[in-house]
């Protein structure tokens, strides 16, 4: 149902010409059902929108793509980069070991993750010894002995009579005895925020400085997951979180709620009681889900490719109109090297089947320099690359930049220049890739 209301919202913006604050709005309400539905709290709902009216306002009007299109692509890309862009590794210092302090409310999966994560880590090859400090509950030390035996990985316990702090500070001192890479330290967690969890959190995170404090926060915790992320965050510190229990039916907004309160990344997501079921957190992937379209990736997907024809159409203007500048070069240096490598392209070229491996090498070799030059160059220089043709001096602050030769500067705006016109004499027809600086 809240696909569809999105999909009717969407249908609004389709008629219109462009995202103006008006016609924006109905979409901008059913973005927000839909996070608030998906358990997003809701003054993080209310700013994420915020953010996405912005840049849906301020967005440039770009020819041939539809205003919904544009729409569906800038909630997407602001969620994933609200969730962070990427996923985000562990910390791995050396020397070892890396230490690893988990936090979290009771029942959340503090103990199951311990273990799910020196799984993981044993994955990678690194070794792990978990430490056992929850004092309060025999069986909690008994339930981490297990999966310990379980996934082969030692554990570390003195107990119930010895104080956490003390027992986290022996493990460390254990671990480094052992030579193993990572510690992780289990803690007691409480069925609510409370003080002396807090207090015996930060002694903990005092006594043995970890590098990563992991807070545990169930998925399905809601619109709490809010208040709970800034107690724990602004109380002990985190340097990330791990989601867990999104096996459920629920949407993960609690996710968008922990990263916009902390800034801090989800590192991992648990998805069952197993111990092998951790997974990475990867951000577009909980976007889509948030969103609560499976489709919405591939709506995505169809955006972007109508933005990307789009850009083409822009690209091609500028060529015609002599406006292509080095940002745009930059541009396509990039798409080539995300088309792979520039051999395998050209080979693919009529008639350029002859040109030898070494030439295309030095080819690859010298559009990397480019690279390097331009990305020493400023904003301005880039957008008017006539500024660095009529300086010697800004030539010069480019090739120490970039670690090259004035000359190699020299040349490279001179062949820009070259091929700028050329592209322009060659006007509709011709293979705008010949004559790029540095290739021939
Ligand atoms: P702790 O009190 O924070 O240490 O929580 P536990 O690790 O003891 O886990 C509490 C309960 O949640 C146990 O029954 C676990 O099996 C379960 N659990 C932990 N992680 C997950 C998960 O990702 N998915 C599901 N479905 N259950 C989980
Ligand atoms: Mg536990």
């Amino acid at each position: 149902a809240l696909a569809e209301r999105l999909e009717s919202a969407w249908k609004t913006l389709r008629g219109q010409d462009k995202i103006t604050e008006n016609n924006i709005q109905e979409a901008l309400r059913e973005v927000r059902r839909a996070l608030l539905e998906a358990d997003v709290n809701l003054q993080v709902a209310k700013d994420f929108i915020e953010n996405v009216r912005q840049r849906a306002i301020g967005a440039e009007v770009i020819a041939g793509v539809r205003p919904d299109q544009q729409f569906i692509k800038i909630v997407y890309d602001a969620l994933v980069e609200v969730m962070g862009e990427s996923h985000s590794p562990l910390a791995h210092v050396e020397p070892p070991p890396t230490i690893i302090l988990m936090a979290g409310l009771q029942g959340t999966g503090k103990t199951t993750a311990t273990a799910k994560l020196a799984l993981h880590l044993r994955k990678e090859g690194r070794s792990t010894l978990l430490v056992a400090t929850d004092v309060y509950r025999p069986a909690a030390i008994d339930q981490l002995m297990t999966l310990g035996k379980q996934i082969g990985v030692p554990v570390f316990e003195m107990g119930t009579e010895v104080s956490p702090v003390e027992i986290a500070r022996q493990g460390v001192a254990k671990a480094k005895e052992l030579g193993v890479d990572t510690v992780i330290i289990d803690t007691a967690g409480r069925l609510q925020i409370d003080a002396e969890m807090m207090a015996e959190l930060a002694a903990i995170k005092e006594g043995v400085q970890p590098h990563e404090t992991l807070l545990v926060v169930d998925a399905m915790t809601g619109q709490e997951a809010a208040n709970l992320t800034r107690a724990f965050h602004e109380q002990v510190g985190i340097t990330g979180a791990i989601l867990t229990k999104l096996d459920g039916d629920t949407r993960g907004g609690a996710a968008l709620s922990v990263r916009q309160v902390s800034g801090q990344p989800i590192k991992f997501i648990g998805v069952g009681e197993k111990v092998e079921a951790l997974q990475p957190f990867y951000p577009d992937r909980l976007a889509s889900r948030i969103l609560g379209m499976g489709d919405v990736l591939t709506l995505v997907e169809k955006a972007q490719e109508e933005v990307d024809l789009a850009d083409a159409e822009k690209m091609s203007r500028k060529i015609l109109e002599a406006q292509f500048d080095f940002d745009d070069f930059l541009k396509q240096l990039r798409l080539l090297k995300n088309m792979g490598s520039l051999a395998g392209i050209i080979k693919l070229i009529p008639g350029m089947n002859k040109i030898s491996t070494e030439q295309l090498q030095q080819g690859e070799q010298q559009l990397k320099r480019a690279e390097a030059m331009i990305n020493s160059m400023t904003r301005e220089e880039r957008r008017n690359p006539e500024l660095l043709a009529s300086s010697p001096s800004r030539r010069e602050r480019v090739a120490k930049g970039s670690g090259y030769q004035v000359a190699d500067v020299t040349k490279l705006v001179s062949d820009f220049q070259r091929m700028r016109s050329l592209m322009q004499q060659m006007g509709q027809g011709g293979f705008p890739g010949m004559g790029m600086p540095g290739m021939n």
